[in-house]
């Protein structure tokens, strides 16, 4: 009968629930392994000149590296971490290592050249009470430059936000960090209403620039980027996946860029080699 028939589908939709529910404990639990093991790494891709295609600096990304070896990428895990509030550690954890590996490239292979570490906070990571007070204790114990080190946030956490989150900017820059508006142009913030924020890089974000043989996102792209320099920010543009979209990034006048045409995000020593090889270059 239709009674039954109607349990029926409510005990499927029941079911699929409950799996949906234990997947995602299951993640929780396997991220929860995960963080005691060390399965964490953090990769750097290089965020480079785009006049003299020099590296500039790096952009910090992690991975879990699976006790079968896989790889996953943070899409699949940094949801999940953000909701259990595991992000917490996991981001203490991703900052104190960045800060750590650069402090070793500075005694080796950077020098005094001009060179920073960039690490994304989550919005939960950025709300927190406690940030700027592990930002300090991080900086100290690693021995991190603070004015070497920028932190990158989306626009929607300065729009959720913005009492608070102007408390915590110039908290943050009153250390000397640098911040970065991380995918600029996804989220419904303007420049205009930017500016009121302690900021000092913007990075224009992937889907502008793949779509940058249309005129109209060619337009906004010079648009951002004429606006950025007037505010007195970098302009860092992301994804550049081939020669012709560095070419045009180029002329527009934005700063920096990162993106697959240069390098993917590389363990520390595929990064090694190559600060070793523009070093060695710039030394000619
Ligand atoms: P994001 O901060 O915007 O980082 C840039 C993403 O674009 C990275 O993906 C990078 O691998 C990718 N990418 C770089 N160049 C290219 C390119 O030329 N083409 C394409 N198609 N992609 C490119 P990834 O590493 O998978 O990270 C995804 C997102 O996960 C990051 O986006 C960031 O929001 C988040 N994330 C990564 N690491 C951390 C972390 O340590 N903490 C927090 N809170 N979030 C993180
Ligand atoms: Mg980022
Ligand atoms: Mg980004
Ligand atoms: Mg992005």
């Amino acid at each position: 009968s239709a009674r039954t028939a109607g349990r029926g589908r409510v005990r499927v939709f029941d079911w699929s629930m409950r799996e949906r529910a234990e997947r995602v404990m299951d993640l929780e639990t396997n991220l929860r392994l995960a963080l005691d093991r060390g399965e964490f790494v953090v990769h750097y891709q290089p965020i480079f000149c785009l006049k003299t295609l020099a590296p500039r600096g790096v952009e910090a990304l992690v991975r879990w590296k699976r006790s079968d070896g896989e790889l996953v990428p943070p899409g699949e895990f940094i949801p999940a971490a953000e909701q259990s509030g595991l992000i917490i550690p996991l981001g203490a954890l991703v900052l104190a290592e960045a800060c750590r590996a650069f402090v070793r490239w500075r005694q080796t292979v950077l020098g005094q050249k001009p060179f920073f570490m960039s690490v994304n906070l989550s919005a939960r990571q950025f709300t927190q009470p406690e940030l700027v007070k592990q930002v300090v204790t991080t900086l100290r114990r690693e021995s991190m430059p603070a004015a070497d080190l920028k932190l990158e946030i989306t626009e929607s956490i300065l729009m959720e936000h913005p009492e608070s989150a102007m408390l915590k900017l110039r908290g943050l820059r009153e250390l000397g960090v640098g911040i970065g508006i991380d995918d600029f142009g996804t989220g419904y913030s303007s420049l205009s209403y930017l500016q009121r924020f302690p900021i000092d890089t913007l990075k224009i974000d992937r889907g502008f620039v793949s779509g940058m043989e249309e005129h109209g996102n060619r337009v906004i792209v010079r648009s951002v980027v004429s606006l950025a320099h007037n505010l007195g920010y970098e302009v860092v543009a992301e994804g550049i996946e081939t020669m012709g979209q560095l070419d045009d990034l180029a002329a527009l006048g934005c700063d920096l860029g990162q993106g697959y045409y240069y390098a993917r995000p590389l363990v520390e020593d595929r990064l090694l080699e190559l600060l070793g090889r523009h070093g060695a270059e710039a030394a000619e």
